[in-house]
């Protein structure tokens, strides 16, 4: 099971402090869009998101935005918070990460990936090699298949 089991938990990414990264030498971080930054197919992060993001570039800790939509909201919200985004990244498939750790110029060991889902966000880091990192969902609401497949991740949720 240990591939579908993060190395860290916290409610939010709020909870995650850069100091905190910045300690275990996690200086890059792979960041999920959807139901981690915003809700699900939302525009709009919170004033505190800015904010946690403007601590992440004070602490001098690099990011990714790192999701498996596609369309345009990946790149918008990237430049409205100031980092690069790859998308669609078909997690939990490795091309991603690649491309993210590319991105970073980091090996994997400096690195860790921040999601809502074990699926995809907890087993595509753990096989990129890369600290994981899951966090609540921002919101119950979602896409319906990703509905069905947290009833199966509770059976793997600690
Ligand atoms: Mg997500």
């Amino acid at each position: 099971m240990g591939v579908f089991s993060p190395d860290y938990i916290f409610p939010d990414i709020l909870a995650v402090r850069p100091a905190w990264l910045a300690e275990r030498g996690l200086r890059g971080l792979i960041v999920d869009l959807d139901n981690t930054i915003v809700p699900w197919r939302g525009d709009e992060p919170t004033p505190e998101t800015i904010t946690w993001f403007e601590e992440l570039r004070g602490a001098g800790i690099r990011v990714v935005l790192v999701s498996n939509a596609g369309g345009h909201r990946g790149e918008r919200m990237g430049a409205l918070l100031g980092v690069p985004v790859v998308a669609p990244a078909k997690k939990p498939m490795s091309v991603g990460y690649r491309k993210a750790l590319a991105l970073l110029q980091m090996p994997a060991s400096d690195v860790s990936a921040l999601g809502d889902q074990i699926f995809t966000d907890v087993l595509g880091g753990n096989r990129a090699g890369v600290a994981t990192i899951l966090v609540d969902p921002v919101t119950p609401r979602e896409f319906f298949l990703t509905r069905l497949v947290r009833l199966f991740e509770r059976r793997f949720r600690p």
